[in-house]
C-alpha cells in the first residue's frame, strides 16, 4: 500500500509539474509572447521609419533650388508626412499594446499567486496524507505484534482496506462534489438573499404606498360622505320650494282659469265681430285685383299723359334753343358786321436795343387818350393823324382777357367794369369773337402786316414765354370745342405754307421744295383747294406745338438766312375747324387763316438788282394786290382782282362773302422808320378809309345794323354817351368816364346818323 501510494505521489508531482508547463503555455502567455513578438515587430518597423525619415530630411536640407524633382520632392514630403502619421498612429497602438501587456502581466501575476495557493494546498494534502500513511504504518506494526486473530483482522483489515480506500476516495470526490454545490448553493443563496433584499425593499415601498392610497381613500369617503349630506339636505330643500311654488301656482292657475272664464264670456261678442270683420276683408281681398287693376290703369295713362307732355315740353324747349341758337348766331354775326367784316388794327411795338440810341432812336409816335383809334406820327417836324379801327400802344400786352368779359360788362349794365374792360388794351380779347366765329363755320382771315422789325411775327407767333395770336387762337378753339362737345363733334386740322416769290410750298410736306398749285375743286363748288398740301389733325395744344415745331424746323433747314428768308416771304397758318351737330346733323366749316406777311419796306429802288430787285417786286405786287383787293372788297366793288397774286387768289374763299378779315398793321415807333411807319399807316387807312367814301357809304350802310339794333345799343350805351354827371345834355364828359372805345362808337353813332 505504501508504495503504492508514494509511487501515486510521485505520479501526482509529475502530473503538478506537467500541470504548470501546460499551465505556462496558456493563452495568455501565448497571447502575451504574441504581443511581445507583435511589439517587437513594430519597435523595429518604427526604427526603420525614422530611418527613412531622417535620410529625407537629409536630402530635403541638401541644396536643391534648380532640382528638376521639385514635384518628386513635394510628393515624398506628402509620403513623408502621411509616414510620419503612421508613426504616430503606429506609436499610440504601441503605448495601448504596453498597456495590454501590463494587464495581461498582472493577470499572470495573479494566477501564479493562485497556483501557488493551490500548491501549498496540495503538500498540506500531501503532509496529511503521509501522516496518515504513517498512522497506518504504526497501526499495522502494532497489529502484526498481535495474535493470530488479529492477523486475520489484518488481514481483513488489508483486504477491506482497499475497499476503504476507494471508498475514501469516492466519499472524497463526493465532498469535492458536495462543496462545490455548497459553494453553487451559497452562490444561488446569496443572489436569493439579494433578490429578497430587493423584494423587501419594493413591499416596504409598495406598503407605504397602499398606506398612502388608504389614507385619500378615507379622506375621499368622508368628503363623498358630506357631498351625499349637502346634497340629501339641497333635495330636500328644493322638493319644499317646489312644493310651496306648485301650490302658489295652482292657486294663480285657478284664480286665471276663473279670469278666462269670465274673458271668455266677454270675448264672445267680439269674436262676433271679429268674424264680421274678416268676412268684410276676405270680400275686400276678393275685390283688390280688380280696384288694382283700375287704380293701375289710370296711373299709367296719367304718367303716359305727364310723359307725352314733358316730350312736347322738350320739344318745344329744343325748337326754342335751336331758335335761340340762331338768334345768337345772328347776334354775333350783327356785332361782328357792326364792328365791320373787314377791321384795321394799328399795333406800335416798343422801341427796343435794336433801334440803337441817340436821336434816331427817340419815339415819334404818340397816342389819343381819349379815342383808343387814333395815332399820331412825327414826320420831319409834322405832326400827322391817322385813325384806324382801334391801336394798341407799345405796353400793349398779347394777353387773353375771357371771351365774354367785353359782352358781359355791356349787358350786365356795370358802367365801372365795361370802361376797365375797355380802357385795357389786350390783343388777343380783340380777335377773339373773331376765332370763335370760325367754330360757327366762318372764314376768318388775320394778317400781320408792316416793315421788317415792326413786330408782325411777335404778333402772331409771340414768344414760348409770351404767346401770339396763332397758339391763343388755337387755345380758344380747343376750349371753345371742349365746351360744345355735349352737341357737336369737331375736328381741327392744321396746315402751313409759305408763298415765297409768287410760289406756294408746304411747310409741313415732304417735299417743302415742291412747287403747290391753287386748283378749283372739281365739284363744281367754285371753292379753291391746293392739291398735296400736308393736313394734320390736331386735337390739344401739344399736338399744335409739335405741328409749329415741325415747320420751323422744315423752315430752317430749307433757307440759310431764317431772318432775311421770312422777311421775304407770306407765312400762312390754316386752320380748318369742321363741326356736326349730333341732333340736327347740321354740318360747319370754318377756316382761320393766319398770314405773317412778307416785309413791306421799299427795297432801295435804284440799287436793287438780280434776285433781290425779283424779290421786292413780287412783294410789292402781293402785298399791293392784298390792299386792292380788301379795298374792292370794303366798298364793295362788282370786281375784286383776286387773281393778282397768289395770296390774295389761295384766301380768296377766306376773303369774300361772310368771311371776316383783320389787317394788324405793324408800325415802329423809332424816328429812323418814321417814312416805313408813314407808307405802313397810309397803306392801313386806305384799306380802312373806304367805308367814309362816297360809293361805299351807301354800301356800308347795308352792313351797318338795322334800326331795331341801333335802339338797342343806344339804350346800351346813351347812359355814358351822352349823359353829363351834372345831367346837362351833351357837356363833355369828365375824363375816364368816358373811354376811348365808347369815344370811337359815339362817333360811327353821329356819322351815320
Ligand atoms: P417782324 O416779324 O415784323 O420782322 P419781329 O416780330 O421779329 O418783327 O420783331 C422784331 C423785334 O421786336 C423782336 O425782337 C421782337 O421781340 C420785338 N418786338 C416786336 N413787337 C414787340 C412788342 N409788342 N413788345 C415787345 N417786343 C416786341
Ligand atoms: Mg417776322
Amino acid at each position: 500500500q505504501v508504495e503504492t501510494l508514494k509511487a501515486k505521489l510521485l505520479e501526482q508531482a509529475q502530473e503538478i509539474s506537467r500541470l504548470r508547463s501546460e499551465q505556462g503555455g496558456t493563452d495568455a502567455e501565448k497571447h502575451r509572447d504574441l504581443l511581445a513578438a507583435e511589439n517587437e515587430r513594430l519597435r523595429q518597423e518604427m526604427k526603420a521609419c525614422e530611418g527613412e525619415l531622417r535620410e529625407l530630411q537629409r536630402q530635403q536640407q541638401a541644396p536643391c533650388r534648380d532640382c528638376p524633382h521639385l514635384q518628386e520632392n513635394a510628393r515624398l514630403q506628402e509620403q513623408l508626412s502621411q509616414l510620419q502619421r503612421e508613426a504616430e498612429e503606429t506609436r499610440a497602438k504601441l503605448v495601448e499594446l504596453d498597456l495590454e501587456v501590463q494587464q495581461k502581466t498582472n493577470r499572470l501575476a495573479e494566477v501564479e499567486l493562485r497556483l501557488k495557493d493551490s500548491l501549498a494546498e496540495r503538500a498540506e494534502e500531501e503532509e496529511r496524507l503521509s501522516r496518515r500513511l504513517r498512522d497506518s504504518q504504526e497501526t499495522i506494526a502494532s497489529l502484526k505484534s498481535q495474535p493470530q486473530q488479529i492477523k486475520y483482522i489484518i488481514k481483513t483489515v488489508e483486504v477491506e482496506s482497499a475497499k476503504a480506500k476507494q471508498a475514501l476516495c469516492e466519499t472524497q470526490s463526493r465532498n469535492q462534489y458536495l462543496l462545490e454545490q455548497v459553494g453553487m448553493q451559497k452562490q444561488v443563496l446569496k443572489e436569493m438573499e439579494q433578490q429578497l433584499q430587493s423584494s423587501r425593499k419594493t413591499e416596504a415601498q409598495l406598503r407605504a404606498q397602499i398606506m398612502m392610497y388608504e389614507a385619500e381613500l378615507e379622506r375621499a369617503h368622508g368628503q363623498m360622505l358630506e357631498e351625499m349630506q349637502a346634497m340629501e339636505e339641497e333635495k330636500n330643500h328644493a322638493i319644499e320650494e317646489a312644493f310651496s311654488r306648485a301650490q302658489v301656482e295652482m292657486k294663480a292657475v285657478h284664480e286665471n282659469l276663473a279670469g278666462v272664464r269670465t274673458n271668455l264670456l266677454t270675448l264672445q261678442p267680439a269674436l262676433r265681430t271679429l268674424t264680421h270683420d274678416y268676412n268684410s276683408l276676405k270680400r275686400q281681398v276678393r275685390d283688390f285685383p280688380l280696384l288694382l287693376q283700375e287704380t293701375l290703369r289710370s296711373a299709367r295713362a296719367e304718367i303716359s299723359q305727364a310723359i307725352e307732355e314733358v316730350h312736347s315740353t322738350n320739344r318745344e324747349l329744343l325748337r326754342k334753343y335751336r331758335r335761340e341758337l340762331q338768334l345768337r348766331k345772328k347776334c354775333h354775326n350783327e356785332l361782328v358786321r357792326l364792328k365791320g367784316n373787314i377791321r384795321v388794327f394799328g399795333r406800335v411795338r416798343p422801341i427796343t436795343k435794336e433801334d440803337g440810341e441817340g436821336p434816331e432812336a427817340a419815339n415819334a409816335v404818340t397816342f389819343d387818350a381819349d379815342d383808343d383809334a387814333v395815332l399820331y406820327l412825327l414826320h420831319k417836324g409834322k405832326q400827322v393823324s391817322f385813325e384806324l379801327d382801334k391801336v394798341f400802344p407799345p405796353q400793349a400786352s398779347q394777353e387773353e382777357v375771357g371771351a365774354t368779359s367785353h359782352t358781359a360788362g355791356v349787358k350786365g349794365g356795370g358802367s365801372h367794369l365795361l370802361l376797365t374792360l375797355l380802357c385795357l388794351p389786350q390783343v388777343f380779347q380783340e380777335v377773339q369773337a373773331l376765332v370763335t366765329s370760325c367754330i360757327d363755320g366762318y372764314n376768318v382771315c388775320i394778317f400781320a402786316y408792316g416793315q421788317t422789325g415792326a413786330g408782325k411775327t411777335y404778333t402772331m407767333e409771340g414768344t414760348a414765354a409770351n404767346p401770339g395770336i396763332n397758339q391763343r387762337a388755337l387755345q380758344l378753339l380747343f376750349s371753345e370745342v371742349r365746351g360744345k362737345a355735349a352737341d357737336w363733334d369737331y375736328t381741327i386740322t392744321v396746315s402751313a405754307a409759305e408763298i415765297y416769290n409768287e410760289t406756294l410750298r408746304d411747310l409741313l410736306g415732304k417735299e417743302p421744295q415742291e412747287k403747290l398749285e391753287i386748283k378749283l375743286c372739281p365739284d363744281g363748288s367754285g371753292q379753291l383747294y391746293v392739291p398735296g398740301l400736308t393736313e394734320f389733325r390736331v386735337q390739344s395744344v401739344e399736338d399744335i406745338n409739335k405741328v409749329f415745331e415741325f415747320g420751323h424746323i422744315k423752315r430752317v433747314t430749307e433757307c440759310t438766312n431764317l431772318n432775311e428768308h421770312s422777311s421775304r416771304s407770306h407765312a400762312l397758318l390754316i386752320v380748318t375747324i369742321r363741326g356736326l351737330d349730333r341732333s340736327t346733323g347740321l354740318r360747319t366749316t370754318g377756316k382761320l387763316n393766319l398770314v405773317d406777311l412778307a416785309g413791306s419796306e421799299r427795297v432801295g429802288r435804284s440799287g436793287a438788282e438780280g434776285s433781290r430787285l425779283r424779290e421786292a417786286q413780287h412783294i410789292n405786287k402781293s402785298l399791293s394786290a392784298l390792299g386792292d383787293v380788301i379795298y374792292a372788297l370794303r366798298s364793295r366793288q362788282g370786281h375784286v382782282p383776286f387773281r393778282n397774286s397768289k395770296l390774295t387768289y389761295l384766301l380768296q374763299d377766306s376773303l369774300s362773302g361772310d368771311s371776316k378779315t383783320l389787317m394788324m398793321v405793324q408800325v415802329s415807333p423809332a424816328e429812323k422808320n418814321t417814312s416805313e411807319t408813314l407808307c405802313s399807316l397810309k397803306f392801313a387807312e386806305r384799306v380802312r378809309s373806304v367805308e367814309l367814301g362816297p360809293v361805299s357809304r351807301k354800301a356800308e350802310l347795308g352792313s351797318w345794323p338795322s334800326q331795331e339794333h341801333l335802339e338797342v345799343l343806344k339804350t346800351l350805351l346813351v347812359p355814358f354817351l351822352f349823359t353829363s354827371p351834372t345831367g346837362r345834355g351833351h357837356a363833355s364828359p369828365s375824363p375816364g368816364q368816358l373811354s376811348s372805345r365808347s369815344a370811337s362808337i359815339r362817333r360811327k353813332l353821329h356819322t351815320s346818323g
